[in-house]
């Protein structure tokens, strides 16, 4: 409780927000002051009146937050804390699409580094990726770098998407759940709604009667008449799940889909950030007014899940 105190009053005493994604450690969700998904957190973290953001999610993230906010501190409460799908591509490989497809737009998940949105003509979220490429003048696209959501827009939209075969980037949380493990639930729960995130294969997308973004995933629980969910998605996420449907049946699809990078942030990293203002996330301006432009066009895109 003391540390939870000092928390509470180092971030009115510094004029902090709190921003935290769905699959953070569940006491670190229930003292953020913003709890979302990545578009949810970006957009937060452009309107925010705060003096301070702490970012409680991987570094991609915090990057995004102090891109929208150049002039707040941002900080990320532990710096493990990366992403190994948005470490799957390089600017070098972004140049190198661009030779080889001229006529392409390129877009990119939110899930990449500052440079290589700098090298991108838009980005996306899971929420957003259909309407995103469907926003797009061009016919072609590449779409990078996760092959699993990629495929998923290409079967959502008319336009010509190349990746999968150029590409290869996957979130290694999401491809652990194999297709054998719903099914086996679902034998299970055979009345159970199962419903799954874009960055699961395609096996297993086939067997999901929804799929949808961590905010879909959650407003979809809420809305659905049914009892029992299978989710398809990081487990951290069962936490709010839980609180915000006391009286449904919530099954995690399987206990592999666990991100060790998104729980490095906990209340002692977070109460240390806070009291020492580090460490803060810094993107050099020449990269930053150029990511700008790339979320910026993403986020005047409305959403729909
Ligand atoms: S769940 Fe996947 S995409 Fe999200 S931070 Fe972890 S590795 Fe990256």
């Amino acid at each position: 409780m003391e540390i939870i105190e000092e928390i509470n009053r180092l971030r009115k005493e510094k004029h902090a927000v709190i921003l935290a994604h769905n699959y953070q450690l569940p006491e670190i969700q229930d003292i953020s002051d913003f709890l979302g998904d990545s578009l949810e957190l970006s957009r937060k973290a452009a309107s925010t009146d705060a003096d301070v953001i702490v970012f409680c999610g991987v570094h991609f993230m915090a990057e995004t937050a102090k891109i929208l906010s150049p002039l707040k501190t941002v900080i990320l409460p532990d710096l493990r804390s990366g992403c190994p799908l948005a470490n799957m591509v390089t600017v070098q490989d972004i140049k190198k699409l661009r030779s080889e497809n001229p006529d392409a737009s390129v877009v990119c998940y939110i899930n990449t580094s500052a440079e290589v949105k700098a090298e991108c003509d838009i980005c996306c979220t899971s929420s957003n990726a259909v309407d995103v490429v469907n926003s797009l003048p061009s016919n072609t696209i590449v779409f990078l770098p996760d092959r699993n959501l990629g495929n998923y827009v290409s079967k959502h939209t008319s336009k010509k998407i190349r990746l999968w075969r150029i590409w290869d980037g996957f979130c290694p949380t999401h491809e652990n759940l194999k297709a054998e493990d719903v099914l086996q639930l679902k034998k299970q729960y055979p009345d159970a709604r199962f419903v799954a995130h874009p960055e699961c294969t395609e096996d297993v997308l086939k067997l999901a009667d929804k799929v949808t973004s961590t905010s879909g995933i959650i407003k979809y629980v809420k809305d659905e008449p049914a009892k029992n969910f299978i989710i398809g998605t990081e487990t951290a996420i069962l936490h709010r799940l839980k609180k915000e449907n006391p009286d449904k049946n919530l099954i995690p699809a399987s206990r592999q889909m666990f991100c060790q990078n998104m729980k490095y942030n906990n209340l002692e990293s977070l109460y240390e950030s806070l009291l020492n203002m580090e460490p803060e996330i810094e993107v050099p301006k020449k990269i930053r007014d150029k990511a700008f432009l790339t979320i910026d066009k993403m986020l005047k895109i409305g959403r729909k899940d």
